[in-house]
């Protein structure tokens, strides 16, 4: 357990679900966490949860702010001089048919998912080491569609070509980017998107069933994959995405 000993990772969405789990996971590799999300109380209750919490440091930072993001630089810069993984995670998922999506619910969807990663990747580049690892969490309806997912897919689609894009502009420094692309995944995302419990278990119970492996993934197994993506095993992959889905995109 020590592919990443020695690496500064930041983490953003990392106070819940999958960025939370892949903290965690880095962290148990040896790596020095720098977990950032707009949820302060969300952060404090996940960092004293966890087992690795002295390599684990928190920013409150709402990534559609530009001045959050700077501050995040900042201290990276001051504390840690340098970034070796950036998982740019933060998001949001909304749900509605084509004719009931609000101006609001647009706007703040591709602020959150689409802008505020743009922005988290180029503002973290002046502190980022040559060589390193960029990951951005896409998701399975980048490429499948699903009912009343329009604004939401089309975010995802477009991190997938962000960081085919970032490859490229980023190869002269060695710095790889890639995204990998949950299924999905049992976390508090249904919650946040203002979902009943009674929405949120009937709709995991068709998707479970609508999965080839025949359940729901834990964001531990993107976790795994992040892993992979940031650590020296991936260290000839760029541009790709790595669909983690139970095969549900089939
Ligand atoms: P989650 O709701 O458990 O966690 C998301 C985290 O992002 C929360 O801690 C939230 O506070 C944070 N966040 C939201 N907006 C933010 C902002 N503006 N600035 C900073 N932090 C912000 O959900 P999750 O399932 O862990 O989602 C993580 C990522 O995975 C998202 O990008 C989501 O779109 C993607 N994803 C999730 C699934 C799934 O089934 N759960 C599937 C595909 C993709």
């Amino acid at each position: 357990m020590s592919r990443l000993v020695g690496r500064v990772a930041v983490v953003t969405g990392a106070a819940s679900g999958i960025g939370l789990a892949a903290s965690g996971r880095f962290a148990a590799e040896g790596a020095f966490v720098v977990m950032a999300d707009r949820d302060r109380v969300g952060l404090d209750a996940a960092i004293a949860n966890e087992g690795e919490r002295t390599r684990l440091i928190s920013i409150t930072a709402d990534v559609t702010s530009m001045a959050d993001l700077a501050v995040l630089r900042d201290h990276v810069a001051a504390k840690h001089k340098k970034v070796d993984v950036l998982f740019g995670n933060a998001g949001i998922a909304t749900f509605a048919p084509l004719g009931d999506v609000s101006e609001e619910a647009f706007d703040r969807t591709v602020a959150i998912n689409f802008k505020g990663t743009f922005f988290t990747v180029q503002t973290l580049l002046p502190v980022m080491h040559d060589g390193a690892s960029i990951i951005l969490t896409s998701s399975l309806v980048a490429t499948k569609t699903v009912p009343s997912f329009s604004v939401y897919s089309a975010t995802k689609a477009a991190l997938t070509s962000l960081a085919r894009s970032f490859a490229l502009d980023l190869k002269d420094r060695g710095i790889r980017v890639n995204t990998v692309a949950p299924g999905h995944i049992e976390t508090a995302i249904g919650r946040n998107a203002g979902l009943s419990q009674r929405e949120i278990h009937d709709y995991l119970r068709q998707t479970a069933g609508g999965t080839p492996l025949g359940r729901n993934g834990p964001a531990e197994d993107i976790a795994a994959a992040a892993l992979f993506l940031a650590s020296e095993e991936s260290a000839f992959v760029t541009g790709v995405e790595i669909s983690v889905d139970g095969g549900f995109r089939l």
